[in-house]
């Protein structure tokens, strides 16, 4: 029987899952998700296909933690010829003190949930399922993966509101989000850049989630996505960075409670927001209403604008590269953000983008401009393994 890895990836309101083989952790032999928690919840298997067994019908009242639960049962049911020696957990916040992945002990739990104020919607979520593993095989070894900290090596100055420093200490930085997804992209640097690979590289993660992050010699040197993963880019229903008066606006004229602030920021702006039709950018792609094409051009605006501010912290840019959902599928969404950015070297092929190929730079382009799949799981994967 193969030994696996377990991974979970917790959202906002999904749980995605895979068995990575501990032989091969960047391949899963299953993979899957829980989708429309809290909504209309819906479990599913993208790998293998067709899924191995039927998948369980969801009640609408489903938690993350029913979720899990599901999960377990459907595994132990359905996937028993993979043999489940450890778990491994992506973590949104690792706070100040987890500058890597950590295996899981009751203490290492309770500075998690201590963390829980700065990442409120998904800290708990994230703890739900490791407490649920825990008490169901207390002998199973569980290792946490953290989104912030990829993100520990950011110049000092990129970590820093101009706020007072006795708020600064007390923990109100730029943590930075998405370290996973970057941390893959950074170790397949140096297969696809050979000696640029320790250049001045940006990295576009544009997803439902979206952010950029800086490097140099692979290392993360400035991020888009701050003490919360609501600053920066435009996103599915995120606002991204907004002038902070706009909030106090809300709140004085428009008597605007904290958790209605809250639910129009993170699930009522972006992309769906702006465009009053969707979150996603292929149903934005797909609509020739002229609102979707306002919502796209401020994402691709936004993007550039926000690549460019970048740029002090590395000293210039020799290579762009886009990943996630929107980065790995949108040849539209790519060209609306380097079309902006001719100025910095910026110049695409437009058939190599259209084709969705590797490199998409034209030859002659100062920069060079990759598509690079992520694969958060690995990351989560490997570091499991290692850990255990
Ligand atoms: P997350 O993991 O943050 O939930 P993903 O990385 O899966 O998000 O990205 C989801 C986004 O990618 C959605 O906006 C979706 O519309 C977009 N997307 C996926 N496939 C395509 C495609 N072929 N063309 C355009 N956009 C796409």
């Amino acid at each position: 029987m193969p030994d696996v890895i377990l991974t979970i990836n917790a959202g906002s309101s999904s749980l995605k899952f895979a068995l990575h083989p501990v032989a091969a952790p960047l391949t899963p032999v299953l993979r899957g998700k829980v989708t429309g928690l809290k909504r209309a919840p819906e479990f599913s298997i993208s790998v293998p296909k067709p899924a191995p067994a039927p998948v369980p019908v969801l009640d609408p009242s489903c938690t993350h933690e029913d979720a899990a639960r599901i999960l377990l049962d459907w595994l132990a049911e359905h996937a028993q010829q993979h043999q489940v020696v450890a778990v491994g957990h992506r973590v949104v916040h690792g706070g100040r003190d987890f500058t890597g992945p950590a295996k899981i002990t009751p203490d290492v739990v309770a500075q998690l949930a201590a963390l829980t104020t700065l990442a409120p919607l998904h800290q708990p979520h994230n703890l739900a399922s490791v407490r649920l593993i825990a008490d169901q095989f207390p002998n199973l070894p569980q290792v946490a993966c953290f989104d912030t900290s990829f993100h520990t090596t950011q110049t000092p100055l990129a970590k820093l509101f101009a706020i007072p420093q006795e708020l600064t200490e007390t923990g109100l930085v730029r943590y930075g989000f998405h370290g996973l997804s970057y941390e893959f992209i950074a170790s397949t640097l140096p297969e696809h850049l050979g000696d640029k690979a320790n250049g001045r590289v940006i990295v576009a993660h544009l997803g439902n989630g979206a952010s950029l992050c800086a490097m140099e010699n692979g290392e993360s040197r400035a991020t888009t996505m701050g003490f919360t993963a609501l600053d920066g880019l435009v996103m599915g229903r995120r606002s991204g960075s907004i002038d902070p008066g706009v909030i106090l606006h809300l709140v004085q004229q428009r008597g605007m409670s904290v958790p209605e602030i809250e639910k129009l920021l993170y699930q009522q702006s972006g992309l769906l927001g702006v465009s009053g039709i969707s979150n996603a950018m292929q149903d934005l792609q797909a609509s020739d209403d002229p609102r979707a094409k306002l919502a796209m051009d401020l994402f691709c605006y936004r993007a550039a604008a926000e690549i460019a501010a970048l740029i002090p912290a590395i000293g210039g840019l020799d290579v762009l590269i886009f990943t996630a959902g929107i980065g790995e599928n949108s040849a539209q969404t790519r060209a609306g953000i380097c079309d902006r950015l001719g100025w910095l070297g910026i110049t695409l092929d437009a058939s190599r983008n259209g084709a969705g190929d590797t490199r998409i730079n034209a030859d002659d382009a100062r920069c060079d401009v990759l598509v690079i799949p992520t694969n958060e799981d690995a990351v989560i994967a490997q570091h499991t393994v290692a850990l255990t």
